[in-house]
């Protein structure tokens, strides 16, 4: 019998385990880690995680229940606390932006109102980048500043405006980097050790990068937050977030999401950890395929300008190269003429559907004038690089010879009806 038992424990420690080759300090790269973190969790031996479609768990005897108040024991108790299923994903989401430990949450919103309450009480200020996703402008304009929270806000593109804005009552920074729509650059390392200096905790939306692209926690971020909803689901199926962070702050934004209500339904936290383990081949392949597109877009008749990261002649092109891998699946271009062309350039695509969100495995155009944007001032536009004719273009997996052909039919038919009749729609 000692024989079998060692033999099967011999057995088990020559198979790989992510957690304790991890304990033992080993480093893996993003494509395995992609596939294999958080999953040595094997019940019944199933070779895939299972989804615990279950809102609570059972105690064996009231004793158990009782060792369990008293902190004895740390059983699965009820899912919007803890899960298995949900475990998995923050386990691998953790160890893809190089964390200490994860929270999956109910949407990419629900993760930045967790992290920033879980960040700030009232009397603190923040300190956030103007251009921020909408959702979280209005998080803060409509809902924090409620609750004696003030914001001052700062210009990306100008590091002197940190050190204006900076008060002694700042508590949190708040950022991303590339921007939606112009896809311009924060510098990351330097902005995290601005705020590190003088004790403010960061906070990075990395949704546009992707871990495969960018790790913020390695140039310093305390926290980076992400919507799971784009490039960790990666097929538009699943509307999640995820925070990722050191133990200590990640425990005390668990309080936030426990108390919110903002826990990921299990089964949809399956859909994230399918989706995550081909972060590595989507991303680089969303990579690939944009940087030819935003090429073949700059020699394009048709279009007046193009914001990709790494191309040569984006402003910031050298500090995409020090803090990124590749510039991400998102690019933005304006089409030649104004919005009459650009309507006619719209409907004239026949395989890239109209749709907003972005990071799937399918390509997709929107407009951010008339979506993220709309309503806005003249100044604001402005700011953001928002005009009429900008088209935000989110690349997929698909041939990138293919794509290149829909958009050049596309662009070429806008350049024949630059005068359009406003009643017409080429799309049928
Ligand atoms: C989509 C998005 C969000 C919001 O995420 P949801 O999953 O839609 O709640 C936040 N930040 C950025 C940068 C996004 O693109």
């Amino acid at each position: 019998m000692t024989n079998v038992v060692n033999s099967a424990a011999l057995h088990y420690t020559n198979r790989f385990s992510w957690e304790m080759d991890k304990k033992q300090g080993k480093r893996f790269q993003d494509d395995t880690l992609a596939v294999l973190a958080g999953e040595d969790f094997h019940p019944l031996s199933a070779s895939q995680p299972p989804i615990f479609q279950t809102t609570n768990f059972r105690f064996d005897s009231v004793d158990e229940m009782v060792d369990y108040a008293e902190g004895r024991s740390s059983q699965y108790l009820y899912t919007r606390n803890a899960n298995p299923t949900i475990e998995v994903a923050e386990k691998k989401l953790a160890a893809l932006e190089r964390g200490e430990a994860g929270l999956v949450t109910s949407s990419g919103m629900a993760a930045l109102a967790c992290a920033l309450f879980g960040s700030v009480k009232s009397g603190d200020r923040i300190l956030a980048a103007r251009s921020l996703y909408g959702g979280t402008l209005h998080l803060l304009n409509d809902i924090v500043s409620r609750f004696g929270i003030a914001v001052d806000w700062f210009d990306i593109g100008d590091p002197d405006s940190l050190r204006r804005q900076v008060q002694p009552a700042t508590r949190l920074l708040l950022a991303e980097s590339p921007t939606n729509p112009a896809l311009r650059l924060l510098p990351l390392k330097d902005t995290a050790d601005f705020a590190r200096e003088r004790g403010i905790t960061s906070i990075l939306d990395n949704t546009f990068a992707s871990p495969w692209n960018q790790k913020p926690l390695e140039l310093g971020w305390d926290v980076v937050v992400h919507s799971a909803t784009k490039y960790l689901g990666g097929h538009s199926d699943v509307t999640a977030g995820v925070i990722v962070a050191r133990r200590e702050l990640i425990d005390r934004i668990a309080q936030f999401r426990r108390w919110f209500g903002a826990v990921l339904d299990p089964s949809a936290a399956y859909l994230l950890i399918r989706g995550a383990k081909t972060l590595a081949l989507r991303v680089q392949k969303q990579n690939d395929n944009a940087l030819r597109i935003a090429r073949f877009l700059e020699g394009h008749p048709q279009v007046e300008a193009v914001n990709y990261p790494f191309l040569e002649s984006h402003p910031q092109y050298e500090l995409a190269r020090r803090q990124m891998r590749g510039g991400g699946g998102v690019l933005s271009f304006s089409v030649r003429g104004g919005w009459p062309p650009t309507r006619t350039f719209f409907n004239s695509l026949r395989m890239i559907p109209i749709s907003t969100s972005l990071g799937g495995v399918e390509s997709l155009v929107t407009s951010p004038f008339w979506t993220s944007h709309y309503g806005m001032s003249e100044a604001e536009l402005r700011d953001s690089g928002v005009t009429q004719n900008l088209v935000r273009l989110s690349v997929g997996i698909e041939s990138v010879d293919e794509l290149c052909d829909d958009l050049d039919q596309a662009l070429r038919l806008s350049a024949s009806s630059e005068v359009s009749s406003p009643s017409g729609s080429a799309r049928k």
